[in-house]
């Protein structure tokens, strides 16, 4: 699934491509992956549009539209985003695509159909955007933001870290592998962990997504950036799917444990 570093990574590369395009045609192949208009009159009111910018906010897309209004997408599980010619061939898993005024068009996949569209007049429409935690990449999230966050809470760090209306854009994998770093065992609770834990976490949370960037994402799931290309940060990983492996700091074996139903990765001896 995406995480912040994923979505970053294709928003720089679809902001470059898509500024000032404009919409020539849109072909909407999976009418479930449109959830808050009927797919006719998403398709009226995108035709002609131009697009002026893209951003993201946690792990959603916002492609602003020269009428004032906004194009959500968020890949959810398996979404994929591509900035291609047109003549190349579509992908069997193509749900929806805006045929551009240059030859290109941004195609929207989806193997598993868990993927999400809105078009809307205000961001706050969309009460998931609206109601996300801060972004752990500003400089306005800092160590004592994120030990107010932590304070509050009796659930188990990891939970904490993915809980996307308390920090935006973590996800399984950099929150396995901030702990990971941070030295702190996923089980701990929040809310227990001292001062200089949380300034690790803190830091830990910061380079494991900065570095994700840096090396373009991770693509152990179908994760590809804008161009169709994989990411190389799944080289860096050291406790993620690392189940049964040498922990590369201590030599103990990593062990695989399920919180909250999603498969965790941690060192038992070197993660306290
Ligand atoms: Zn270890």
């Amino acid at each position: 699934m995406p995480e912040l570093p994923e979505v970053e990574v294709i928003k720089d590369g679809l902001r470059r491509k898509l500024r000032n395009r404009t919409i020539k045609g849109v072909d909407i192949l999976f009418k479930g992956s449109i959830k808050n208009l009927s797919p006719p009159v998403f398709g009226k009111r995108m035709l002609g549009r131009k697009f002026e910018d893209v951003s993201r906010r946690g792990k959603f897309l916002i492609f602003s539209l020269d009428n004032g209004s906004f194009l959500i997408i968020h890949l959810r599980m398996t979404g994929q985003l591509t900035y291609c010619p047109s003549n190349e061939e579509a992908d069997k898993y193509l749900c929806l695509k805006f045929i551009l005024d240059n030859g290109y068009q941004l195609r929207f996949m989806d193997m598993r159909r868990f993927g999400v569209v809105y078009l809307v007049k205000k961001l706050e429409e969309i009460t998931t955007l609206a109601n996300l935690g801060p972004e752990p990449l500003e400089s306005n999230f800092t160590a004592l933001s994120l030990e107010e966050i932590l304070k509050g809470q009796k659930k188990k760090v990891k939970i904490v870290l993915m809980d996307q209306n308390l920090i935006a854009g973590i996800g399984n994998i950099y929150a396995t592998e901030a702990l990971y770093q941070a030295k702190i065992n996923p089980e701990r609770k929040a809310n227990q962990l001292t001062e200089a834990e949380v300034k690790e976490l803190h830091r830990a949370i910061r380079d494991i997504l900065q570095r994700s960037i840096s090396a373009r994402g991770t693509s152990t799931d179908n994760y590809r950036d804008a161009e169709g290309k994989k990411g190389n940060f799944q080289y860096q990983l050291q406790v993620y799917q690392r189940g049964g492996e040498p922990c590369s700091r201590c030599g103990a074996k990593i062990s695989q444990i399920k919180i909250s139903g999603r498969s965790t990765y941690f060192c038992p001896s070197c993660q306290k």
